[in-house]
């Protein structure tokens, strides 16, 4: 059998006008500012005028530990939006913005796929409505701003070896991650080392994702730490002066972007926070629009459940008041095998037996889940080589958990294919069964927390870190930042740090390497091994393959 592509199938669509799909959440026309015919903002006004509507149901859509097999959140979080609109309930979808690394690399996009997508794809992957530009502007211009300043004088006595603000720029470019800046003499100031990360990575970005509004933006890059004095003492993005003019540069991408899905659901698709070094969520200013005007929203966080969905929970819920009512939990056979030992090649032939071993990794995920007090429903994601034998399995193995898989057909069949997940999806939101509630408290130490994660999380013994990584802590609590959630980067194979270990790994430790303050984001970084904020392209990169056809239509994204 051949499929269509998902940009042959997405350049079929037939998209409405989007005041239209605005009309859908009585979103008043002049209240969208529109970006050609296909793609709007919604208006700070309009925004404002929302607060304390009725809050809709928030769905959360995670997964088991991804394998490069692919278990397809993005897909399921726009299969179930359009599979709860036409079971009756007015549902909107919340998802990132695409980055043009992964889209040039590996990965691909971030629209969903098959007939669960999210349009026009093509421009949701590539410049949108040039919010990463902003960010990437608003953050070199802080760079440039530092190296000014010390130029000039460096009043502030920045000390030039701690300088914790690098440059961004929104692709994959090894070449970069190292690089020495202020060469040439005299007139290009004092030479130092620094570096560039990917434009997702950028604590503006995270700040720009958890920031309530405009003031509370610009309150928060001004208290983004950009490096420290000799006597160790913290420089802010507010010491510099750059808080005010970088607000400007990000006032209109603070304002929500709305597209549709292929069946015209309402999709916000804001923001594109790195799920490893930051928390891997659409902009909290979207979830809470969303929010105020559907009763159902759907949307999706990074990586498996161990760090998207605790990071979703511990980070944007608890700073943003979000209570989610129901969680899906996105697993596939293929991963399932994977997890359950079998090497990627041999993904496509019937291996019941490895598909029961792999659901361990399933059944921790949904007992975490369930520890945030968010009732829980498993989605299997159908793919084509999938058995009924291998299905039977994961379901027999969830009922064993005391819950329910239901198999999802949306990337073949769009929302006919996810009814019934829909329907089991609505029930349990609408049965008020939820009682969120973070894993740790805000007082508790910071060292307290990283380790709260890796036990009751990860499953692993304990944290291991040098004492210079536990003083760093402690001085950033004297500093009163000790009130901040930890936002953990970690491999997304394992539960564990190590990505070989797939399954439901026991007794292992949790290497603590490196911290960070993200003092405006609102978070402590903990890095747990290799974590790259500047990733590299593959040896065949997506872009070989990119190109225009002869009716100037785009080929090759996916
Ligand atoms: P995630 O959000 O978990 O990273 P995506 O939803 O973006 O994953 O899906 C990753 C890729 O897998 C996409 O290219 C998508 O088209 C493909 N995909 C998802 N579900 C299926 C499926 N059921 N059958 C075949 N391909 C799928
Ligand atoms: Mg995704």
């Amino acid at each position: 059998m051949t499929f269509k592509t998902d940009i042959e199938i997405a350049r079929e669509a037939r998209k409405l006008p989007i005041q239209e799909i605005g009309g859908r959440l009585g979103i008043p026309a002049q209240d969208l500012l529109p970006y050609g015919h296909d793609k709007a903002k919604v208006g700070q006004d309009f925004i404002r005028s929302l607060a304390g509507r009725p809050q809709g149901k928030l769905i959360l859509v995670t997964a088991i530990n991804p394998t490069p097999a692919g278990e397809g959140k993005t897909t399921t979080t726009v299969g179930l939006g359009d599979g709860l609109n036409r079971i009756g309930r007015k549902t909107a979808i919340c998802i990132r913005e695409a980055s043009l690394g992964p889209c040039f690399g590996m990965k691909g996009g971030a629209a969903g796929g098959g007939y669960a997508q999210v349009v026009p794809m093509e421009d949701m992957n590539l410049h949108f409505t040039g919010d990463f530009h902003a960010i990437t502007s608003a953050h070199n211009l802080l760079a440039a701003m530092i190296d000014n300043h010390i130029y000039w004088g460096n009043a502030l006595e920045i000390d030039t070896r701690r300088i914790t603000w690098r440059r961004v720029m929104d692709m994959n470019d090894r070449a970069l991650r190292d690089v020495v800046v202020g060469l040439g003499g005299v007139p290009n100031g004092f030479t130092r080392q620094t570096g560039f990360d990917i434009t997702v990575a950028s604590e503006v970005m995270a700040v720009l994702c958890l920031a309530a509004d405009l003031d509370d933006l610009r309150h928060r890059l001004g208290n983004i730490v950009i490096g420290y004095r000799r006597d160790r003492g913290p420089v802010t993005c507010r010491d510099i002066g750059a808080d005010g003019a970088m607000t400007v540069l990000l006032k209109d991408a603070m304002q929500p972007n709305l597209v549709q899905t292929l069946e015209h659901t309402p999709a916000f698709v804001h923001g594109g926070p790195f799920a490893n070094i930051a928390h891997g969520c659409n902009s909290v200013i979207a979830t809470r629009t969303a929010l105020a005007l559907a009763d159902f929203v759907v949307t999706e966080a990074g990586f498996g459940a161990d760090l998207g969905a605790e990071k979703f929970f511990d980070i944007k819920c608890r700073k943003a008041g979000l209570a989610p009512a129901a969680a899906v939990v996105v697993a596939t056979v293929r991963a399932l095998k994977m997890n359950g030992g079998v090497a990627r090649a041999d993904l496509g032939r019937e291996n019941v037996s490895a598909v029961a071993e792999g659901c361990v990794n399933l059944g921790r995920h949904i007992t975490n889940v369930r520890a945030f007090g968010v009732p829980v429903v498993v989605a299997i994601n159908h793919f084509a080589s999938d058995t009924a034998a291998e299905i039977a399995a994961v379901k027999d193995y969830v009922a064993q958990v005391g819950a329910e898989a239901i198999l999802c057909r949306h990337w073949a069949e769009g929302s006919a294919g996810i009814v019934e997940l829909a329907e089991r999806v609505a029930a349990l939101a609408e049965a008020g069964t939820a009682a969120f509630a973070p894993l740790y408290p805000d007082d508790m130490p910071l060292f307290d927390k990283i380790e709260t994660i890796a036990r009751k999380i990860y499953h692993a013994d304990g944290v291991i870190a040098d004492a210079a990584l536990r003083d760093q802590l402690r001085a950033w609590e004297a500093a009163g930042h000790g009130h901040l959630p930890v936002c953990m980067a970690k491999t997304q194979y394992s539960f564990s740090a190590d990505p070989n270990l797939r399954g439901a790994p026991e007794g292992h430790s949790i290497p603590l390497r490196e911290l960070r303050l993200s003092a405006g984001a609102g978070f402590v970084v903990a890095i747990c091994g290799e974590i790259m904020s500047m990733p590299g392209l593959p040896r065949q990169p997506a872009a070989e393959a990119i190109m225009l056809n002869d009716l100037g239509q785009i080929e090759g994204l996916f």
